[in-house]
Formats: structure tokens, sequence, C-alpha cells
């Protein structure tokens, strides 16, 4: 394993993080996926209070109980659900609680989507404050924040010098809107953990597509991403979300070559990705609350095919997606969007969504 020094917090943290967010129902299975990521070196472990329905605090708690090697919690409040100080202070106790643990490592104000919402965060009296006093208290190691914003506004934040980390999603897809968020945490000595390194699935589902990334025989593709983002300056985890022992075993052998990139691949994705990859949709669904209902991230999906392959591939999708139940027949479909704007505001990867939606209809 690799370990990186986490900003100026004095950790040392392993460059490969788990992602708590995929355990599934087998819950003495899912402990075991954790201590045996603990055993091959991770010592960063991401967790919140909402993955896998609410289990995943409670499944790393029984996991790091005497648990031989050193480890790192890392787990958050969201603004949306834990609005003021008093509801972070509870939510703090009770992550106590289900990790099992004295004190949080690392404490997110969680998923700040824009300037707005952090200005509400840093309010008196607001989630802030709140998370401040328990550190101060010593329930809190350090105070860090996750984001969807863009690069400048990344560093607007990190330039207040309120947050000693943040996270960030970064892929091989993405990674041109975000240039400007981690440069400003290189200039001020400022953690970096970055999520989503395979697009939120994207890359394994199209890995035919995305084998040009691969630097090395016999590497998988989701090897390359984890490596395109642990390559990259700045960067000191990459989160990978980890469900089975096979993943685990997976991420860990990402290790086995360099943790480099070289330039000439670099190059080769930014041309790739200014020619088509920066216009595909990772998923994430932040764009969950249209006031029409539509399902957008799943017509959003179904248009990936059209860029990454051609219109009747995108047809065949939509259609299989309603075979399948995920759209359904009293859903809304792409013709009933009104053009209210409000998803492409949130939209992670700042999409056409009222074009693409427009075009999806006419067809
Ligand atoms: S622009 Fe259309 S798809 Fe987007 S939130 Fe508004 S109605 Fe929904
Ligand atoms: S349309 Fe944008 S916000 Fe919605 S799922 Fe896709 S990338 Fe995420």
């Amino acid at each position: 394993m690799i370990y990186r020094e986490y900003g100026n917090t004095g950790k040392k943290v392993s460059v490969i993080g788990f992602g708590g967010m995929r355990f599934g129902k087998d819950e003495d299975y899912a402990v075991e996926v954790v201590r045996r990521a603990s055993e091959l070196g991770i010592n960063y472990f991401d967790t919140a209070h909402l993955y896998c329905d609410g289990r995943s605090e409670a499944i790393f708690g029984k996991a790091f109980k005497n648990m031989p090697r050193e480890f790192y919690t890392s787990t958050k409040t969201m603004l949306r659900i834990d609005p003021d100080a008093d509801a972070v202070r509870r939510r703090i106790e009770d992550s106590l609680n289900k990790l099992g643990v004295e004190k949080i490592n690392f404490f997110h104000m969680w998923c700040i989507m824009n300037l707005e919402q952090y200005t509400k965060i840093m309010a008196p009296g607001g989630p802030y404050e709140g998370a401040m006093k328990a550190k101060e208290e010593g329930l809190i190691d350090h105070l860090v924040f996750s984001t969807h914003c863009k690069g400048q506004d990344i560093r607007k934040i990190i330039e207040d010098k309120v947050f000693e980390g943040v996270l960030l999603g970064y892929n091989v897809i993405n990674h041109p809107f975000r240039q400007e968020g981690i440069k400003a945490a290189l200039e001020h000595n400022v953690g970096v953990v970055t999520m989503n390194p395979l697009g939120g699935g994207l890359i394994p589902q199209h890995h035919e597509y995305f084998d040009f990334i691969k630097q090395y025989e016999g590497e998988s593709v989701n090897q390359a991403a984890l490596r395109f983002n642990g390559a990259q300056d700045g960067i000191t985890v990459v989160l990978a979300g980890m469900g089975t022992l096979e993943e685990v075993e997976e991420n860990i052998k990402t290790l086995e070559h360099p943790l480099t990139f070289s330039e000439e691949k670099r190059e080769e994705i930014k041309r790739k990705i200014a020619k088509d990859m920066d216009s595909l949709c990772t998923g994430c669904q932040y764009c969950i609350s249209c006031p029409k209902k539509i399902q957008i991230h799943h017509y959003l999906q179904a248009y990936n095919l059209k860029v990454l392959k051609d219109e009747e591939t995108m047809k065949k999708q939509v259609d299989w997606l309603k075979q399948a139940g995920r759209i359904k027949e009293d859903d809304p479909i792409a013709a009933d969007c009104i053009a209210c704007g409000k998803c492409e505001v949130v939209c992670t990867q700042k999409l056409p969504i009222i074009e693409r939606l427009k075009e999806m209809g006419e067809l």
C-alpha cells in the first residue's frame, strides 16, 4: 500500500480508500470485506448515515471492533437533513455510536452543491458551528467538506480556510471540470479524496469503449481508472466503493504497477474527452428532484449510448428500461419536460438535459 499525508492533518492515509456504500444484505460478509481491506493496508474508511439504507455505519462499527490495524473513519452530515448546529451534534453522536469509536477522524459537510448552500452551512447557529463545537470537545479530528460544485467555487471554499480537506467526484470523464479545485487544494495543502472514480459505473459498463485508458498488459479498465486518479498531483486518496472480497483484491492489485500515468496517455484521454466523453451522464442522480418526476438519469444514461454508439442503440436501451420496469407505464416521459432548468443547475456533469430530453421526446 502507498500512504500519503492528508493535507496538514499529520495523518498518513492509504491511497486507496474504502467507500462503504456498496454492502449487500449479508452483514457478516460485509464485515469480512472491511477487515480484509484493512489487512491489505487500507486505512481510510468512508461512510455516511444514509449509505446502504442506513446500515453502512453500523457494519463498519462491527468490523472496527478489535480490528488490529490502525484505521481512520470518515462520515458526513447533510444540510438538507441536519440544518442547524443541534441537529449536527445529534448526528455526530449517532455516528460515533454506530461506528463504535470515540472520535470521527474526518467529518464532512456533505454534498455542497453551490455557494448558497455553503453560506447556509457557515451561518451562525448552522451546521459548521455545531461541528466545530464537537471538534473542540474532541469528538472530531478534522472538519472537511464534500462537493459537486464547479472548480472555481471549490477554490473559493478552500481559500476561506475553514476546512482541512475536500471530497470530490473526479474521474476520467469529468476531470477537466474539477481541475481548478484540485489546483487550489494543492496550493493550500488541503487533503483531497476523490469519489466516483468509475464514473458512476459508466466506465465498467462500457469497458470496451474505455479500453484505451489502460497502460499495462493484464490490468482491468477499473484499475486503470483508479490509477488515473491516484497518479494525479494533489490527490491524496482514491475512494472506491467495495462490496465484495473480489473488489477489494482487484482494487489493491492496481498498485502492482507503478501509480503513474504517462503524459501521452493523459493527452490521449484529454483529446477523447474533448471529442465526446465530457458529455456523458454518470448516473449520480443529483437531478432527482424534477418537478415533473421525470427519471432524468435513466433517459440521460440511455443517451450515453447515442454518444458512445448510435441512436438505434439508445432507442433499444429506452425500450429495455421500459420492459425492465425502470421506467413504468404511467411514469412521465422525456417529452413531459417543461424546461424549468432545475436539473441543469444541479447536474454534476453540466449536461444540456433539456435539449437531450427534447431530442429523445421527438424520437
Ligand atoms: S428541465 Fe425538465 S427534466 Fe429538468 S427538472 Fe425541469 S421539468 Fe424536469
Ligand atoms: S443528468 Fe447530470 S445530475 Fe442527472 S444523473 Fe446524469 S450526470 Fe447526474
